[in-house]
């Protein structure tokens, strides 16, 4: 199977700027923009990221403020804090050996990280990569990892699986089936993300009087710790 997998790849591979590099920094730039956005809407703001900071040093140099506002529209905010956190631990006592102990470095990140960078043997399970390995019934090696990730992105889709294009078909267990549909991601209009987006935009383009936000959302931000409150304005952190 694994053969078959690494033949369609070498034909069918998704050319991603961030598979074009093992750098670290670069690669976890790209792991944790990728956590909650789509790949398409990355890409872009990845080539300026890596523009703006070209290393972890670069980025330790800046303010949390600059990394926040680079960060706008990404969503999910706090993924910018913590990159900016990893950058300063990275740049002043280097790489960890475990990567978790980076800010807002979970499992799956360390293990992209680790593989994709430092080359170690280690499979990094996202979404894609959970879905193809229980449907062909099979772990795979870590070797496989990109390969994986562009086939469950896509040919084993989540819902509706193009089974006849599959390079694992001939021998998959699950070819065939189909899906119920996936839980939707819940509505950013009106949510409270939403909310908080648009106090941290107002509080990026300029310091506020603490009575100009949604006092919610901005206790909100002010525990996460992307805006800090000082004698009643509210300011990014640096
Ligand atoms: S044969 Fe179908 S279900 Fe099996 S891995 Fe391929 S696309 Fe997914």
């Amino acid at each position: 199977m694994e053969a078959a997998l690494l033949a369609w790849h070498a034909e069918k591979a998704r050319d991603l700027p961030w598979r074009r590099t093992r750098d670290p920094y670069a690669i976890l730039v790209s792991e944790v923009m990728l956590q909650q956005t789509q790949v398409e809407r990355v890409i872009p703001r990845y080539r300026a990221w890596l523009e703006r900071w070209p290393t972890a040093r670069a980025l330790a140099e800046a303010s949390a403020a600059d990394a926040i506002r680079a960060w706008q529209g990404l969503g999910y905010n706090r993924r910018a804090l913590n990159l900016h956190r990893a950058a300063r631990r990275i740049a002043a006592s280097g790489w960890p050996a475990d990567l978790t102990d980076l800010p807002g470095v979970g499992r799956y990140t360390a293990d992209a990280v680790s593989c994709f960078a430092f080359g170690e043997p280690v499979l990094p399970v996202d979404t894609n990569v959970r879905r193809v390995q229980e449907r062909a019934g099979k772990v795979f090696a870590a070797t496989c990892a990109q390969a994986l990730m562009d086939l469950g992105a896509t040919v084993c889709l989540a819902r509706i699986p193009r089974c006849d294009i599959c390079p694992l078909a001939t021998r998959c267990p699950s070819r065939g089936r189909r899906y119920e549909p996936l839980r939707k991601q819940s509505r950013f209009e009106g949510s409270f993300r939403q909310r908080r987006a648009r106090a941290l935009r107002l509080v990026a383009d300029h310091p506020r009087q603490v009575e100009e936000l949604d006092a919610e959302a901005f206790e909100s931000l002010r525990a996460d710790g992307l805006v800090i409150a000082r004698a009643g304005v509210v300011a990014l952190p640096e």
